[in-house]
């Protein structure tokens, strides 16, 4: 059976150039890149710094601002922790819109250390509302240091934050900017030198690398004030403990480099993917509803769409999938059990169209073409009938 898959928001397949790099470095530089009295850790060693030193150029950053972790949660949980305990924030301003790795690790820092958090109201189709946000900013600046946390591109809607303008009231308001860019990197452009962030994250499996990677960027001036969260070796500048995953840091800076090397071009094709997705689904279901500026192109990442299904069923995306199309509800940790709904089409449904519809994200990825967005479409049209 031919299949779609149409779920690369969740995760993307891994380029066999990126498999290839693995592969040799599990196989012959398996040395402890702590060993550096031996060739075998040196060599580790040199890898690690010389992926360190790709990354740092893919994204215009320092080298030593790229703080390699075990995921992108373990990199927003680092973040969010680190700016709390050694950062001494009290108070972070955030959105109903975030992954769970920042909703619950600011959820459990207001349990644990007091943290006030704030959450920025949400405007029609998910738009952060920067006049709460700078109302908010104003209530609190002189009372407490604040981290405001929004993510750049939301991974359920694709919806872009406008993130100078979110800097600009940072600056204004002395406050930290750290931002879950964990749908951008690799996917969209993003210039550490020219950014308003202080910190970001990234995950190499959203961009054509291996599960278990991830990074974070800390802006220089901060690097030397952050403690680690995992005690022991002292590895990644004393800030994250534990011998380094050589393998997966080599795959994640092959793939950032492959990702970032074509981006344009890259970018160029899935949106228009996007765009003709969107003329079929016009035609084929009429009353169709785009969720959040999905459809938006210049306002969305061009690799997700969401949008409702005129009918209620739960059962939806489980149809697609025995007819070869694999799309989700939104988040993956929503997906577990079918019945979840997604918190983020929750917060922007001010219509109630969810008691009669089923949403649906669709995401793009490199490997996609029309073949796949026109099993979709027969999919829906077998569904329909
Ligand atoms: N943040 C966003 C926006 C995501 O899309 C994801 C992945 O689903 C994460 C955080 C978590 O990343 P990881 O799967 O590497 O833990």
């Amino acid at each position: 059976m031919k299949r779609a898959y149409l779920d690369n928001a969740a995760t993307t397949p891994v380029r066999s150039e990126v498999i290839k790099v693995m592969g040799n470095t599990l196989r012959y530089s398996f040395g402890n890149p702590s060993s550096t009295q031996h060739s075998y850790g040196r060599e580790a060693r040199s890898i690690i710094e010389e992926s360190r030193i790709r990354i740092a150029k893919n994204i215009k950053a320092y080298p030593s601002e790229i703080i390699f972790t075990s995921c992108g949660t373990e990199a927003n949980n680092i973040i969010l922790r680190s700016a709390v305990i050694d950062l001494k924030v009290q108070c972070i301003l955030t959105s109903p819109l975030e992954h769970y790795s920042v909703l619950q690790t600011v959820s459990d820092l207001s349990y644990r250390y007091k943290v006030l958090v704030e959450f920025i109201k949400i405007e029609d189709k998910g738009i952060i509302d920067l006049n709460h946000l700078e109302m908010v900013l104003k209530k609190n600046f002189t009372k407490r240091r604040i981290l405001v946390s929004l993510m750049y591109a939301n991974n359920e809607i694709g919806n872009l934050l406008e993130i100078d303008k979110v800097g600009i009231l940072c600056k204004k308001y002395n406050t930290y900017f750290h931002s879950d860019t964990i749908q951008i990197i690799g996917n969209y452009p993003i210039n550490m030198k020219k950014s308003p962030l202080d910190f970001a994250t990234a995950s190499a499996h959203k961009f054509y690398g291996p599960k278990g990677i991830g990074f974070v960027f800390i802006r220089e001036k901060f690097v030397k004030k952050i403690k680690p969260l995992i005690t022991g070796g002292n590895q990644e500048y004393g800030i994250r403990s534990g011998t380094e995953n050589v393998y997966g840091i080599v795959g994640l800076s092959k793939a950032l480099h492959l990702a970032c090397c074509n981006l344009t071009n890259h970018m160029e094709k899935i949106l228009n993917l996007k765009l003709y997705c969107i003329s079929e689904l016009k035609k084929t279901i009429p009353n169709i509803v785009f969720n959040g500026l999905s459809d938006t192109p210049d306002k969305s990442v061009p690799t997700i769409l969401n949008i409702f299904y005129p009918k209620k069923d739960h059962l939806l995306y489980f149809h697609l999938d025995l007819m070869g199309v694999s799309i989700s509800n939104g988040s993956s940790c929503n997906s577990i059990g079918f019945k979840n709904i997604s918190h983020v089409i929750k917060s922007i449904d001010n219509k109630n169209l969810l008691k009669d519809m089923t949403p649906i994200r669709i995401s793009f990825g490199f490997f996609n073409n029309k073949k796949d967005v026109d099993l979709l479409i027969k999919a829906f049209n077998k569904i329909k009938n």
